[in-house]
């Protein structure tokens, strides 16, 4: 068994896909691992996310054991299950968790190659990372659907999301969790030589996927070999801020998050710098978060208006833009032939700079004739804005 220990304190290093995610800050790590702090510390989300799991694995199950297509399952079925796993504290999510769990039934594929949900795979860190009881595992974790088809020694892993957001393709063809769990298949089943793998994103019910080959497996197998050395070599608890604090459920109790503490008269030591740095970073990823939830709440509801005039809403902005092509003929005329990489990199800054330029020079007719070029071009952002302002604003 693989331990850490900070200033006396003992955490027990059992890798998973969350631990590899709080490893990324040791506070994280301390409060989950070491303090254990309170399950109702926990965001609604991951509550929100426990309860439709379980939901679906039940109804897996019932479907599986009856032998019939997901989408055969009854309203009755499916609000069962989701009555069953919903605590009541989140109660106002009922209407969410019902919906997704719907979603899932009605969309939701069954293959003859299912070999396991809610499946939990657990490993010894050994040469040969042999097969260990759960609790007595260094490596585990749990699969939410594996299918496998023999004959062409191919699996499908899918992972339900309960979180908003799509993500990318490079997104899907980076996510470490995805490729944690292609690993930890790969040995149990070692004759499998390539892996597709799946986000099933429970509020939308489509999948997003990409693939593992049997390289990218090894690879990864030294980025979790060096990441479990790094943890190891955790000398304090102290904070470090990142994308991570994005989804950690201690903001409430971490000190670099105390966004609405007073800002420092100013900073002259590296220490003051270094927690200056660290409350900018976080309050950067909360700020993102936050903007796209109130994104998609203005989307379904209307502008919020906060303190009189301010309004966090969409705004229409116009903007000066030009048609490249024709830039490119006006200059020919004057005589500036540009070469090719600054004609395909000619955007507005560089068209602006350009038209500053001749005035500058005294070429008037050249700025002249490429400001005659220039069209509006409106576009909505979503900001924050005072009401009052004008609604268009020129750049
Ligand atoms: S908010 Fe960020 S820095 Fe603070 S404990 Fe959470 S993950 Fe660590």
């Amino acid at each position: 068994m693989k331990k850490l220990t900070v200033l006396g304190q003992d955490v027990r290093v059992r890798v998973s896909p969350t631990f590899l995610q709080n490893a990324a800050c040791p506070l994280n790590l301390k409060l989950t691992y070491v303090d254990k702090v309170e399950d109702h510390f926990l965001r609604v989300s991951t509550i929100r996310g426990s309860a439709a799991h379980e939901a679906i694995a039940d109804l897996t199950k019932m479907a599986v054991d009856e032998e019939m297509p997901f989408n055969e399952l009854t309203d009755d079925d499916v609000i069962a299950a989701v009555q069953k796993h919903t605590p009541h504290e989140i109660y106002a999510e009922l209407g969410n968790i019902l919906r997704w769990v719907r979603l899932w039934r009605d969309r939701y594929q069954y293959s003859k190659d299912l070999v396991g949900f809610e499946e939990r795979l657990a490993v010894y860190d050994t040469p040969n990372w042999d097969e260990a009881p759960w609790d007595e595992a260094d490596i585990r974790g749990i699969l939410d659907w594996i299918e496998i088809n023999n004959v062409h020694r191919h699996c499908i892993i899918t992972d339900y999301k309960s979180r908003a957001g799509i993500l990318s393709q490079g997104e899907l063809d980076a996510h470490e969790q995805l490729s944690f769990y292609a690993w930890l298949v790969s040995k149990f089943y070692p004759h499998v030589e390539t892996f597709t793998v799946r986000i099933w994103y429970l509020q939308y019910g489509f999948a997003g996927e990409t693939s593992r080959t049997a390289q990218q497996i090894a690879d990864y197998e030294d980025q979790m070999r060096l990441q479990i050395a790094k943890v190891l070599d955790i000398q304090s608890w102290d904070p470090i801020p990142g994308d991570h604090c994005g989804v950690c459920n201690f903001i409430h109790m971490c000190p670099v998050a105390k966004d609405l503490g007073p800002v420092p008269p100013e900073i002259i030591s590296q220490t003051q710098a270094v927690e200056a740095a660290s409350r900018i970073r976080v309050m950067e990823v909360l700020t993102s978060e936050m903007k796209k939830k109130l994104r998609k709440y203005v989307v379904a509801n209307d502008a919020v208006r906060i303190g009189g005039d301010f309004v966090y809403g969409f705004k229409a902005h116009t903007s000066k833009a030009w048609d490249v092509r024709k830039v490119q003929e006006v200059l020919q005329r004057f005589g500036m032939d540009l070469p090719g990489a600054d004609i395909v990199n000619l955007d507005k800054r560089k068209i602006t700079k350009l038209i500053k330029s001749a005035r500058n020079n005294e070429n008037e007719e050249l700025a002249d004739a490429l400001e005659e070029l220039a069209y509006k071009e409106t576009s909505t952002d979503f900001k924050g804005y005072k009401a009052l302002a004008n609604e268009d604003d020129e750049e």
